[in-house]
């Protein structure tokens, strides 16, 4: 099929191309008919700019096609910018040619903003959904969140590693695991690059990873998904105080590059992005569990802290908070224990309007601390065989942290449901589309 390539994005269509000729593609949002000037209001990814079509300017193949083009047809449009005083953006194209790329049949919900559908029915009709403006936003957001993220690595040295997603032995004895049948053997899906990354620390020293973690959690809430991209960073050399700064400054230049590079979509998503302070409030395990239980909230010492226990210590600090030092047995077996009080270990969470967005600690580093904490644990350390003997060929000191990517999201746009950020969300009901 033969058709003019896109020379500009409806967002490089400004009054100062005034006479330039250019090629857009993409979509027909609206069209409007004023007897014998038409208007196509043409969409594409970065937004919309007005089509005008008149006779004496427009081919007369344009004016005949016009006349037939419906609402999500796919075109390309050659024509002349025009600075304008009655055109919405200031500019408008004049058309010469209007190609149509490919007719739309029908669309399975209203994708223009009269009637929002239901989150049920814009997920099951997700491919059509992602043309709302709202989600196009959304969508550019979260691309420019994992870049910037990236930028703040690469800042302080760390390389982005890709870890395998198929697994034979379970990362952290945990149950949730999803099972594949790998030829003759059993294997599983990784529900976190936890054990790869910490090895790699003994040779790449500082690596992170942005992939897809798989967890068989039978829970249905709005912040849990089976599938979600997971921000995994380790680090040789570092302990948890550390890692807390690197996130620090990480959540820091995702709010400041978001709110630098998307001012017109936080405005239609209606999001006003807080200036954040670093560093970050900390509050102990501790302290965090005398609060609760002073505002009525029953959390017993040595328990985790729920969901609604966090939201309570928001209402109390305001911002983003890391609690630290939870007890050693209700973290992970590679935590490091605190040295003057084992009991407790140098962990954290961050709190993110009252959510939690990110787990660390210090790692435990050597072969003979790490098989006890196994067995602590009731797991058995034959199972972490090829885990345990990497201790033994120089393992660093470290530390590290998993970012939920779409929990980060959630809270930035004030979404109230995680699958509102997420394009083909994973969860127990929902396998298709
Ligand atoms: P939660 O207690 O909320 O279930 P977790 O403590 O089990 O989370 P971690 O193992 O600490 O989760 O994973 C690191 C981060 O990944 C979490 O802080 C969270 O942001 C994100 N995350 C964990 N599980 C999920 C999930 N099922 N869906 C979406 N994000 C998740
Ligand atoms: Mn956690």
């Amino acid at each position: 099929m033969k058709f003019p390539r896109k020379t500009h994005w409806t967002c490089d269509i400004k009054p100062e191309l005034d006479g330039q000729e250019v090629t857009l593609c993409g979509w027909v949002w609206e069209i409007r008919d004023i007897g014998k000037i038409k208007f196509i209001v043409l969409r594409d990814r970065e937004g919309f700019v007005q089509i005008t079509v008149k006779k004496g300017f427009a081919s007369d193949d344009a004016l005949e096609l016009v006349k037939k083009l419906k609402k999500e047809d796919v075109i390309a449009v050659r024509g002349v910018v025009k600075a304008s005083k009655i055109a919405k953006a200031g500019v408008e194209v004049l058309a010469k040619e209007i190609h149509l790329l490919n007719e739309v049949k029908m669309m399975p919900l209203d994708i223009w903003g009269n009637v929002e559908s239901e989150l049920g029915t814009r997920l099951r009709y997700r491919a059509a959904d992602l043309k709302r403006p709202e989600n196009l936003a959304i969508f550019k957001i979260s691309s420019t969140v994992v870049r910037a993220m990236r930028e703040t690595f690469y800042k302080h040295r760390f390389i982005e590693v890709f870890t395998p997603k198929i697994i034979a032995t379970c990362t952290e004895g945990g149950a949730d695991l999803f099972e594949v049948q790998y030829f003759e053997k059993k294997a599983y899906l990784a529900q976190s690059p936890q054990l790869y990354k910490e090895q790699l620390t003994a040779s790449l020293e500082r690596v992170f990873e942005i992939g897809p973690a798989f967890r068989a959690e039978k829970h249905n809430t709005n912040y849990h998904l089976n599938e979600f991209i997971s921000v995994d960073a380790e680090a040789a050399f570092m302990d948890y105080n550390d890692i807390m700064n690197i996130i620090d400054e990480l959540i820091c230049n995702v709010y400041e590059t978001v709110s630098k590079l998307h001012e017109e979509e936080l405005k239609l998503l209606k999001v006003e992005l807080p200036k954040l302070k670093r560093p970050f409030k900390k509050i102990t395990y501790d302290e965090a569990i005398d609060l609760l239980n002073k505002r009525g909230i029953e959390v017993k010492y040595g328990e985790d802290i729920p969901h609604a226990g966090l939201e309570v210590l928001y209402e109390e600090i305001c911002e983003p908070f890391y609690i630290i030092d939870w007890p050693t047995e209700i973290r992970p077996f590679y935590t490091m224990p605190k040295e003057d009080d084992p009991k407790k270990s140098e962990s954290f969470d961050l709190v993110i309007k009252g959510l939690e967005i990110a787990s660390g600690s210090t790692r435990i580093h050597t072969r003979e601390m790490l098989e006890k904490a196994i067995r602590d644990r009731g797991l058995d350390p034959e199972a972490f065989r090829y885990h345990l003997e990497v201790y033994d060929w120089g393992m660093p000191p470290h530390a590290g942290f998993g970012l939920g990517l779409y929990r980060l999201l959630m809270v930035m746009l004030n979404k109230e449901n995680i699958r509102e950020v997420v394009l083909y969300p994973r969860d127990r009901f929902r396998l298709i589309p």
